[in-house]
């Protein structure tokens, strides 16, 4: 329940009794959920009892419940606190890392600090200052432009600090950054999925990258290699009661840490690292087949063998159902470091050679949620920077200026490349690859798109487009297609449109309820005269090549925050 759902207030006039009294039913069991959850925990942690009053559930997710609760510190002097309550599996590590982000760069350039920290057995409750916010998808066409210069560079002012900590955010997304619009105050939060730079400051943070990157040796070596370091070694939130510091030594099975239930979640994806063809505008829209395969040097120790030869046949026989489909105008682009290495031909087949399923599967983090990954997250580059996180920001820039959210909606890593090209152009997308050692196949050509021209066309500024063509405006959450899948809020034309087809853009779904770039009026304020700077901004931050991607200290001293006042 990252996004707060916002479907009670839609209908107003027209609801019949009976969905009122549903309604009512509705809220009182999720009443009565809440108050059983907090009564849990209570029960859980029961040091909470004394210092707080859990008033509310206000966020839910797939590693922790978030409350809102009051604490009495000071005499007389009530204050909001934001309660995270973990969840018991997740790994001690984890956890202690997420903690020690929180207390070492948190607590100020809108980075969320950290007031207590309790545990209890396997619960682990961090309590920081409360910062009540906004939801993203209920402000964003009311933003003035300036409004979103603001978020924007208040957002860089947080990355920067955390980069200069060398901590990789992973998860940059507005349910994670909290924005208060009326005291203008914001917060990146949730530091549960992030990792180190090589010089990483935070100490915790180098078992977590080391996690990711061994994944497959170091499964039981992990915990003996961590047990014996002292965790929280840096200036660790207040004491209260039992202090977090995470037992290490509690046995528990590697999987549960947050990285791998994350990945889970997002279903295997291992045909890639197999360098298997898949469709990945399986969509209507497309006949883009894509293969991304990665040339290591470890490649180079390819060994045929029997075995693997006879699952490669069952495999091809398999594949040929998947996509016999002709490639067309296949692409071919291959990575420098692959020429010379690989000796397999199967690319332009429909089977998949023994060269390429012996490659060994490879690992590399890519936690985050679909829509928000760079394009070297989304084909599994091992070397990956803070740069990830700057490309999140570009596409919450993009959601910004096109009023469209989610921007890109995808299920699975190929999907969201596809996406990505259709906006930024494949050619481009797989010549950045190559760059990054990547070869990414691509039966079809797509033209990378003019960002203003796209950002104006998707509000409705544009004034080529006939008005009558946009559709009626409205709020996305009237959309039928909202309700497909509760995690991504978004519309039919959203999803239809990252999936591009340009004549399609403004064309209306058969349910009237497709291109509608909402009423922009009701805060026109500096949207009609959007100045070149923000496009070359977000040119510069959607780079598909990491390594000259826009950072954070760069982007803030940008001309399109001149004039800003910090
Ligand atoms: P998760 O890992 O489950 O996503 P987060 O740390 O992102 O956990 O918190 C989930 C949600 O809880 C956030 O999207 C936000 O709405 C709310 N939240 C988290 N921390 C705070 C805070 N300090 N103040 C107010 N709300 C918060
Ligand atoms: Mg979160
Ligand atoms: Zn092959």
């Amino acid at each position: 329940m990252e996004e707060p759902m916002a479907f009670s207030s839609l209908r107003g006039s027209d609801r019949c009794p009976a969905d009122d009294s549903l309604k009512k039913y509705e809220q009182s069991v999720k009443l009565s959920g809440i108050k059983r959850d907090i009564e849990e925990l209570y029960e859980a942690v029961p040091q909470l009892v004394s210092v707080f009053k859990i008033k509310d559930k206000i966020g839910e997710g797939t590693f922790s419940s978030v409350y809102l609760a009051t604490a009495q510190l000071q005499e007389g002097h009530e204050e909001k606190i934001a309660l995270k309550h973990l969840i018991p599996t997740s790994h001690p590590v984890r956890i202690a890392a997420e903690l020690q982000c929180l207390t070492v760069a948190g607590g100020q350039d809108n980075v969320m600090g950290v007031k207590y920290c309790f545990r209890k057995n396997d619960h682990v409750v961090i309590a920081m200052p409360y910062l009540e916010h906004e939801s993203f998808l209920d402000i964003l066409n009311s933003l003035s432009f300036q409004e979103v210069r603001e978020y924007m560079y208040n957002l860089f002012v947080a990355l920067k600090r955390i980069h200069q900590f060398g901590i990789v955010h992973r998860d940059v997304k507005p349910s994670n950054f909290l924005y208060n619009r009326r005291l203008k105050k914001y917060a990146l939060v949730d530091f549960g999925l992030a990792q180190g730079t090589r010089d990483t400051k935070i100490e915790l943070l180098k078992f977590v990258q080391s996690e990711a990157q061994q994944e497959d040796c170091s499964r039981n070596k992990y915990h003996g290699v961590v047990g014996h370091k002292g965790l929280l070694s840096r200036p660790a939130p207040k004491t209260m009661d039992q202090q977090c510091t995470p037992k290490t030594s509690v046995k528990r099975s590697y999987e549960n840490t947050q990285v791998h239930i994350k990945q889970g979640k997002d279903g295997k994806e291992g045909s890639v690292g197999l360098s298997v063809q898949r469709s990945v505008f399986g969509e209507r829209n497309f006949n883009i087949h894509s293969s991304i395969s990665h040339e290591s040097p470890a490649e180079k120790l390819i060994k045929q063998s029997k075995t693997v030869d006879i699952i490669s046949r069952k495999l091809a026989t398999k594949k040929t159902a998947i996509s016999t489909k002709a490639m067309n105008s296949v692409m071919r682009e291959t990575a420098r470091s692959c020429t010379a290495v690989l000796t397999c031909d199967c690319y332009r087949s429909d089977r998949v050679c023994s060269v390429c399923l012996s490659r060994q599967q490879q690992v590399a983090p890519r936690a985050g949620t679909p829509g928000f990954r760079a394009p070297e997250v989304l084909t599994k580059c091992p070397d990956q920077t803070t740069a990830i996180d700057m490309w999140s920001a570009g596409v919450i820039f993009l959601s910004l200026l096109s009023g469209r959210y989610p921007f890109y909606k995808a299920s699975d890593d190929l999907t969201a490349l596809a996406q990505i090209m259709t906006i930024r152009g494949s050619r481009e997308t797989i010549q950045a690859a190559k760059a990054f050692g990547k070869s990414i196949l691509c039966s079809k050509e797509v033209p990378a798109q003019d960002l203003r021209a796209l950002c104006e066309r998707l509000r409705g500024l544009d004034s080529t487009t006939p008005r009558s063509a946009i559709g009626p405006p409205g709020n996305t959450s009237h959309d039928p297609a909202a309700s497909e899948n509760p995690d991504h809020k978004t519309s039919r034309v959203q999803a239809a449109q990252a999936q591009y087809s340009e004549d399609s853009l403004y064309e209306r779904d058969s349910d009237g309820y497709r291109s509608h770039p909402r009423d922009c009026t009701s805060n026109s304020e500096g949207w009609d005269s959007v100045p070149d700077e923000a496009y070359d901004l977000l040119d510069k931050l959607l780079d598909l090549n990491p390594a000259s991607r826009i950072t954070a200290e760069a982007a803030l001293l940008h001309p399109f925050f001149k004039d800003m006042c910090s």
